[in-house]
């Protein structure tokens, strides 16, 4: 079987798509193309419904295996291999999501630019994510100079662009060196590249929004040291409750 088509790898603002019903499983549903987001790269899989002609389901989760997207199902009936369905994601948490991402990488590009750490890891929920820096140490105040410079250049507007690099090209770009772009499997031919134009460019495969300035204002909520050379920051969009 083929790989299930992955609609929000090129268009993250589609909320919904006609497809159909490839697999059928307990509590698991596979389409022959999806605008469910499958978890990765530290972004939580979509949640949303699957509906067709007479009933409809929840999707509670949204993961990749072995190439294809799985959705996590809840519902009494189940819609039979070859319905024609349409998915639709909770749009509301996913653009919270995609503010959060875009938010973590303007927050990688500034860090490293300005004081020159690596990230070492990183986590989100929506509007909630923390990220780990290769830093000695790490402060409140730090915290404080990292956040009004985050929010000077989010406000700017800096375009966020999705590229389909072939892997040896990926491989000899010094931002992408930087962010370990050679971890990524052999058998990965072509590279997602996304890049916050002249802030952050890095191998990834979430959903991110066009611009900086949809993020908004940014918090940084937390400084915590996670060992030698590791610490930590904790953000929030500004808007979160
Ligand atoms: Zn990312």
């Amino acid at each position: 079987m083929s790989e299930t088509v992955e609609l929000a790898s090129r268009d993250s603002y589609l909320n919904r798509c006609e497809a159909v019903v490839s697999v059928v499983a307990p509590g698991e549903l596979q389409l022959d193309r999806t605008v469910f987001y499958a978890r990765g790269g530290g972004q939580p899989g979509d949640i949303g419904i699957v509906r067709w002609d007479g009933g409809q389901v929840r999707v509670d989760d949204t993961l990749r295996r072995d190439g294809m997207v799985v959705h996590l199902i809840s519902g009494d009936e189940l819609p039979a291999p070859g319905t024609p369905v349409e998915a639709v994601i909770d749009w509301e948490r996913r653009y919270r999501l995609m503010r959060t991402h875009t938010a973590l990488h303007a927050l990688s590009g500034v860090v490293f630019r300005d004081f020159g750490a690596k990230v070492t890891g990183g986590n989100m929920e929506p509007g909630v994510a923390r990220m780990d820096f290769e830093l000695e140490g790490i402060s409140t105040e730090f915290g404080r100079l990292v956040e009004e410079r985050l929010n000077g250049e989010l406000i700017a507007g800096y375009p966020t662009e999705i590229l389909f690099l072939a892997r040896e090209i990926a491989l000899s770009d010094p931002d992408l060196i930087r962010t370990k772009v050679n971890l990524i499997p052999e058998y990965v031919k072509e590279i997602r590249v996304v890049d916050i134009v002249g802030l952050d460019r890095q191998a990834d495969g979430g959903t991110h929004v066009r611009s900086t300035v949809e993020v908004g204002t940014v918090r940084v909520v937390k400084t915590e040291s996670k060992g030698k050379a590791n610490k930590r920051m904790r953000i929030e969009l500004a808007d979160s409750l």
